[in-house]
């Protein structure tokens, strides 16, 4: 299979080159020549199979024809070691969660599976290996989770001072080993934009082999598609979800989107942000206006130029209608955001975290104008990580913390603090 750059179709690399090297020089991101259908087979039998068998599937239709299928079912049976339920709130309304991996956000079956098929492709190779990631909370402990003690890996994450929870923060800056975090003063877009800046220095980006973990790798999409397809064959045979995904860079919508483009049926999409709203505001009126990001308490979404944009583009054939027909888009306050978790805690005794709350005011909005609906609602990470804002709402002591999240809370953080300025941040990395 090749992969073409999003801004000039034409630039086509291989399979190795889309994931090592995550950016296309033009500054577009990678796509599949060749969406990928499942056939009809896999759809007749489809809710009989395991979750692992789910991802195997998948993982065949974009990677069998570069991976040997013995390889693949390593890879996805290395990353789907946790399960990831459907929990019904109220009729129609359904929870999706996706913290039962170890950092406790969806994030980690991105990272698992992206971990693991870097290592394929660089197998036998004497070249260290830098995995360069920006992070607005979670993606940095999931990747470092996943890389931690890998030989041949160096892991560089950047995050945005006091803009990630104090246990989020842990995740990224007490692992050590590999894994080298940087405080950046600036925003999660401060962050990125670096990022950013240091693949599209060619002559850097190959003297240290650089590689991204965001979700600009087409290797964190993949396995985020088998998540839709294993919640949807958890409702009754029949019923067409409707998808409500909490969203900041867009990456788990876009994979709802290849899902779909598999074959699974989907009634709906809808993208739920907290005050970042560009992609609500563009399916509103037609019009994108990225802009900096603000910050809220939902801080995993605080994304003002979602990076996957291109991508929903992409699969729409650029066409803001075709966008429209299958994505609606919902913003809520942080207002609204902590009254639903007090109201979800009361109707359900369910704590739902700040981003997951999100989506289930989306869900119900949603399904007030749609009442035949059955939401599913990505409950995306682990109420635990923002202890805080969960503790200001439900009371001290409401949540359990799961051992492995109070484990890391005891060690130490060490960090190098950074300003948000292209030149320091690459002369940090020559050196
Ligand atoms: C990353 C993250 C999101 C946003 O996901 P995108 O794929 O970037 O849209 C939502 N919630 C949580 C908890 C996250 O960590």
């Amino acid at each position: 299979m090749l992969y073409h750059s999003t801004t000039t179709p034409s630039h086509r690399v291989d399979l190795k080159e889309a994931i090592l090297r995550s950016l296309p020089p033009d500054n577009g991101l990678y796509m599949p020549d060749t969406l990928p259908v499942l056939d009809p087979a896999f759809w007749e039998i489809w809710h009989e199979l395991t979750f692992s068998e789910i991802g195997i599937a998948v993982a065949d239709a974009f990677f069998g024809e570069d991976v040997p299928p013995q390889a693949l079912v390593d890879i996805v049976e290395g990353t789907v070691t946790f399960d990831a339920p459907l929990v019904t709130l109220g009729p129609g309304d359904h929870i999706l969660e996706l913290f039962h991996g170890p950092t406790l956000a969806f994030k980690d079956f991105g990272a698992r599976f992206m971990a693991r098929l870097m290592a394929w492709l660089t197998r036998g190779e004497d070249r260290e290996l830098t995995v360069l990631v920006a992070t607005s909370g979670d993606t940095g402990g999931a990747v470092a989770s996943a890389f931690h003690n890998v030989p041949g890996t160096r892991v560089i994450i950047l995050y945005p001072q006091g803009k990630v929870s104090g246990l989020q923060e842990k995740q990224l800056t007490a692992l050590g080993g590999n894994i080298t975090a940087l405080e950046i003063q600036g925003s999660f877009d401060d962050c990125q934009a670096l990022v950013k800046s240091a693949f599209l220095d060619r002559e850097l980006s190959e003297r240290l082999n650089l590689t991204s973990a965001n979700s600009i790798n087409l290797a964190r999409l993949v396995p985020q598609t088998f998540y839709y397809i294993h919640a949807a064959r958890q409702l009754p045979e029949g019923i067409k979800p409707t998808f409500v995904i909490p969203s900041g860079n867009f990456g788990n919508l876009t994979a709802g989107l290849l899902a779909m483009q598999l074959g699974l049926p989907v009634d709906h999409f809808v993208a739920a942000t907290n005050r970042n709203d560009v992609v609500p505001e563009y399916l509103r009126i037609g019009q994108y206006s990225p802009r900096p990001s603000v910050s809220t308490i939902s801080n995993a979404m605080d994304v003002g130029a979602p990076s996957n944009f291109v991508r929903m583009q992409a699969l729409f054939g650029g066409s803001w209608d075709a966008m429209k027909t299958h994505v609606s888009g919902m913003t809520f306050s942080d207002a609204q955001t902590l009254a639903a978790i007090r109201t979800v805690k009361a109707l359900y005794d369910y704590e739902i975290d700040p981003h997951g709350a999100v989506g289930w005011l989306a869900a119900q909005k949603w399904r007030a104008t749609h009442p035949a609906s059955a939401t599913i609602t990505l409950e995306t990470a682990h109420p635990a990580k923002f202890l805080d804002v969960m503790e200001a709402e439900l009371g001290a002591n409401c949540l359990e913390i799961p051992e492995r999240l109070a484990i890391l809370a005891q060690r130490e953080k060490v960090a190098t603090l950074l300003p948000a300025d292209t030149a320091v941040f690459r002369n940090w990395l020559s050196s």
